[in-house]
């Protein structure tokens, strides 16, 4: 694929990259996909059946690959949109990639709102964004997954969290819904740093210990490949992919540098991409027609909207629905069944996520999440 030259002057910062992925033991398909060009870097783990898995990751880093127009974070989470928008078009245009989902996690080297290089990182999803920096293993992005929600909100602990049984229930991806909630985070390079991208594959097998001993020796792509070696060795249950990138050139690290990247990770996602009064026409036009297109593939998304499971409240029962939740609300979801289980009696974190709506991949999964909703109704 050709690379696009998104900056019109020289960058001061520039990263080097290695990347490494494997099936692993047990999967028949490798269902990650992983790419580089200059200054971006993407992951991304693909779910669906048939080829589905495969083609939803691959088109998300193809997408966002040529897709980023603007330098700056609003630009890549932009990109990130149209990578959505394309896998919700494939999905109902392909009848056998319905369904299809992945998520996706991204850095790039950005302009600041300051003109200087920054870094910018994107997220959707339980892959993960991890910096080493100082000896030190911080995970940047959050996961969104169920078993993330429930430690947030101190129903379970990581260690348990690790090896939850539902631990692979996503809360969001792309090729779910038209407008996602896409969190992303402005980053302050540092000479020396490096970022770790990868995939559940990854970290499902290799606790943060032995992340942080492993990028702490070698070169990245003598990291990347140890680390894919290693969760293979360890059982590779699930495809993994990794992508290490360390700040080659760069500002030279500072104290005041660490506290503003501490600072910067607790920022808000950044819901809609505002245009900017000085935008280039040629930014207007794109966000135009692409506002155009959308409305245009809500006819075919039609289709799409009711091929979908998802967990919510019916009049207060927890209730299984076919369509498709929030982001298409226009479709009136099918109420499927349910009826003998309250949502207002079920603990507090799963009530929250049956209101918020769980999606799921069929009518089997939503009735055994539901079945495990039953041991958590206080007093039983
Ligand atoms: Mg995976």
């Amino acid at each position: 694929m050709m690379a696009i030259r998104r900056s019109h002057r020289p960058r001061s910062v520039r990263l080097v990259a290695g990347t490494a992925t494997h099936t692993g033991q047990i999967r028949a398909s490798n269902q990650d996909a992983v790419g580089m060009v200059d200054d971006l870097f993407v992951v991304a783990d693909g779910m669906g059946g048939h080829r589905g898995g495969e083609v939803a990751a691959a088109e998300a880093v193809d997408v966002l690959m040529v897709g980023l127009e603007r330098s700056d974070r609003a630009g890549l989470v932009a990109a990130v949109r149209a990578a959505n928008r394309s896998i919700l078009e494939r999905a109902a245009a392909e009848p056998d990639l319905s369904g299809m989902g992945t998520t996706l996690c991204a850095l790039a080297v950005v302009d600041s709102p300051s003109g200087d290089d920054a870094l910018a990182v994107v997220n959707i999803g339980d892959s993960r964004v991890y910096r080493f920096a100082a000896g030190r293993l911080d995970q940047i992005s959050d996961d969104h997954s169920l078993v993330a929600d429930l430690v947030r909100a101190g129903e379970i602990t990581s260690e348990e969290a690790a090896h939850h049984p539902q631990r692979n229930i996503l809360t969001r991806a792309l090729g779910i819904e038209a407008d996602p909630l896409i969190d992303s985070w402005d980053l302050v390079p540092v000479r020396g740093d490096r970022y770790l991208l990868c995939s559940d594959g990854l970290f499902n097998e290799l606790d943060d210990g032995r992340l942080t001993e492993m990028l702490s020796g070698g070169s990245v792509q003598e990291v990347a490949d140890r680390l894919v070696q290693e969760a293979v060795d360890n059982g590779g249950h699930d495809n993994v992919t990794v992508l290490v990138a360390e700040v080659a050139t760069g500002p030279e690290p500072r104290g005041t540098d660490r506290e503003a990247i501490s600072m910067a990770r607790s920022e808000q996602a950044l819901r809609s991409l505002p245009v900017p009064e000085n935008a280039p026409g040629v930014v207007r036009a794109s966000l135009a027609s692409a506002s155009c297109i959308l409305a245009a593939a809500v006819l075919v998304l039609g289709m799409y909207a009711h091929q979908g499971w998802f967990i919510g409240s019916d009049d207060g029962d927890v209730a299984v629905f076919r369509g498709r939740p929030s982001g298409l609300l226009w479709f009136d979801p099918t109420l499927v069944e349910g009826g003998d289980l309250r949502v207002a009696g079920l603990d507090e974190p799963t009530r929250i996520a049956v209101e918020e709506t769980i999606v799921v991949g069929s009518l089997d999964e939503a009735r055994r999440l539901i079945e495990g909703f039953r041991g958590t109704v206080s007093g039983a």
